[in-house]
């Protein structure tokens, strides 16, 4: 058998999870939807035409999306996770000698959506404190003549927003689409969205996996141009929603004012922790305006394994560049961050 080009030097990713007693390793609420919300939901489920291709519901999700940002229907895209969102930019924008300028480092799919793509990825380095300069973006994106420039904020794995400000600077100053990946913005507050209506090369990605904590039904959505919209549309397949995500997201859609507390908790949370790690010595904390905290601790590698060990599951870098023994961690609830935390503190002061 052959595959297409390419295709064996794309790296797999490794989603096999563990026995975990405590998930924080890949930004998940750990909360189940609220009980109010549960109820809705699965009332909901019972009544699903299962027989029928997904439809109506899109419509009403979409509906309510558009209502929300005071913008049209057509100006929202709904995708299967924001993970296809992504994707089905960098098909629409990139392909075979098309630049896409993005920041390192950032979101780890966006080298592989380049590649599946066939896009040439233009990386452009954070400064040492993982912030970004708005000028550097901008240069690489007009003197690569991008298709695409893509700039995730609050920033994954750095936790770091990216000032307004900057955004719209670069809006203004490139000639090409924007997208803005705010897959973490519930915890941070400040969206690009009012930029959609002065720039028309502004896209906003958003997810229903985090902040929402609706990683399984697999939502997430674009803001664009109604023009963006069909033409990303096209690269998407039919019915590639189905009905009980789309009718899953709509109601927690509705019912969003029920998760404003546990946004709350998770901030207060992210903060109580940052304090809390940043008293040990020996690790660095980075700030963050999301669900996570990144770390750096000369023997991240083995705090890593020893967390492992006890079923406590982060997010470890490895080697990768710009992030070597760094570890990014989850916020969870205030008992599991009380039991990680005494955890690591312990084997951080043994040394
Ligand atoms: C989690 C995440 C996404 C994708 O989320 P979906 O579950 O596919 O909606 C996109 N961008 C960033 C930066 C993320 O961390």
């Amino acid at each position: 058998m052959t595959y297409r080009v390419g295709l064996n030097e794309l790296p797999t990713y490794d989603v096999s999870e563990k026995d975990w007693d405590i998930k924080l390793n890949a930004n998940e609420s750990n909360l189940t939807l609220p009980p109010l919300v549960e109820e809705r939901v699965l009332n909901r489920l019972a009544r699903i035409a299962f027989n029928r291709y997904p439809d109506t519901e899109s419509d009403d999700l979409k509906e309510l999306i558009a209502q929300n940002f005071k913008v049209s229907i057509e100006n929202v895209l709904l995708g299967n996770g924001s993970s296809e969102i992504l994707e089905k930019l960098f098909f629409a924008f990139g392909g075979p000698s098309r630049n896409i300028v993005f920041p390192v480092p950032s979101f780890s799919m966006y080298k592989i959506y380049a590649k599946i793509s066939e896009s040439t990825a233009i990386p452009v380095e954070l400064e040492t404190d993982y912030t970004l300069d708005p000028e550097k973006i901008v240069r690489a994106a007009n003197e690569n003549d991008a298709k695409l420039v893509v700039v995730c904020t609050p920033n994954n794995p750095t936790g770091n927003a990216v000032p307004l400000t900057s955004i719209e600077y670069i809006a203004k100053n490139i000639q090409c689409p924007f997208a803005v990946d705010e897959a973490y913005v519930e915890f941070h507050g400040l969206s690009a969205v009012n930029l959609l209506e002065r720039y028309p090369n502004v896209i906003i990605a958003r997810t229903f996996s985090k902040a929402y904590g609706l990683a399984a039904a697999r939502i997430g959505y674009m803001l664009a141009s109604k023009e963006t919209i069909q033409m990303v549309s096209k690269a998407c397949m039919p019915y590639h929603i189905n009905t009980m995500s789309l009718a899953t997201a709509a109601i927690v859609y509705q019912m969003r004012d029920e998760f404003v507390p546990r946004i709350q908790m998770y901030v207060a949370e992210r903060k109580r922790m940052a304090e809390e790690l940043a008293k040990i010595a020996g690790i660095t904390v980075y700030p963050s305006d999301t669900n996570f905290i990144l770390i750096k601790y000369a023997k991240a590698k083995e705090l890593n394994e020893y967390l492992e060990n006890l079923k406590i599951g982060v997010r470890s870098f490895g080697d990768a560049p710009r992030l070597e023994n760094c570890l990014r961690i989850t916020v969870g609830t205030r008992a599991e961050n009380d039991t990680w935390f005494k955890v690591l503190k312990g084997f951080v002061e043994r040394g």
